[in-house]
């Protein structure tokens, strides 16, 4: 069996908090807005694997409306997600995704936030690939105020 999914999310970039990618904290002088530590890029994978397992959202897995999940790390949030479609008996064969970032540069670090997604989902690194991309000074991303990001995943089972 072969499924694919899809995730994306957004999060406003504010002052006063840290820029979390793939578990990795970038130096900016903006961050995150958000419930957990805001980490958008593994917000996105988390949803991709659970709609790819088909066992539902990051929304009803972790509802934002619970205070345990408060400034979570959401490396525990993709770790736990993972794991409940492992024991269904899936197992990633790639996962890609698309940053849009208008600052910093990402590719500096683009390597430190493969090698965290991996250590996560006990992977490969070459199965997992992330890349950015700027917003080109228009709309939202392109004027700093938010971040997004895509991600797919190809998820198969015997
Ligand atoms: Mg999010």
């Amino acid at each position: 069996m072969i499924r694919v999914g899809l995730g994306y999310d957004l999060h406003r970039l504010v002052t006063g908090r840290a820029l979390v990618l793939g578990g990795i904290t970038i130096p900016f002088e903006r961050g995150e807005d958000g419930h957990s530590d805001g980490d958008v890029l593994l917000h996105a994978i988390t949803d991709a694997l659970l709609g790819a397992a088909g066992l539902g959202d990051i929304g009803e897995f972790f509802p934002p409306s619970d205070p345990r999940w408060k400034g979570a790390d959401s490396r525990k949030l993709l770790e736990s997600a993972w794991t409940a479609a492992r024991e269904k008996g899936w197992r990633l064969e790639n996962l890609d995704a698309v940053i849009a970032l208008q600052a910093p540069k990402f590719l500096p670090w683009r390597e430190r936030v493969r090698e965290s997604i991996s250590a996560i989902l006990s992977a490969e690194t070459d199965r997992i690939f992330v890349k950015a991309k700027t917003g080109e000074g228009l709309g939202p991303v392109g004027e700093g105020d938010a971040v997004e990001v895509w991600a797919v995943c190809l998820l198969t089972r015997d």
